[in-house]
């Protein structure tokens, strides 16, 4: 996990449906790239993404949630720095692997935007 990357700037996605930050609005994930949306957070419900944008990566910790020990780390946005959710880098269980390099992103900090209106 030392690779580098360059300064981060802001990316702004183009789909009907985004999910964005619920604090500053930073584009964080479309409608498509949602794994499922039956998952738990700390917060209540949360969506697995296999893709997040606008995100940096906190410290790496070992955290026992309910399917089982798994390595995490908190992702936050870019642009304002609040923690939206973590990320799955390792799962002990065989039964999880397929979350490793996925998001958990907690509904109640992003916000849901359509963009019907620019299909034109
Ligand atoms: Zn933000």
């Amino acid at each position: 996990m030392d690779d580098q990357k360059p300064p981060a700037h802001q990316v702004y996605l183009t789909a009907d449906q985004i999910y964005t930050c619920g604090n500053c609005h930073a584009h964080l994930g479309r409608n498509e790239d949602i794994i499922s949306k039956g998952f738990q957070g700390r917060h209540g419900r949360a969506y697995l993404f296999k893709t997040v944008h606008n995100i940096a990566l906190g410290p790496k910790e070992d955290r026992v949630l309910m399917t089982g020990l798994h390595s995490v780390a908190d992702i936050a946005c870019i642009v304002c720095q609040s923690v939206v959710g973590w990320i799955y880098i390792y799962a002990f269980e065989d039964s999880q692997k397929y979350k490793e390099g996925k998001y958990i992103v907690e509904k109640a900090k992003i916000s849901k935007e359509n963009f019907w209106l620019q299909k034109g």
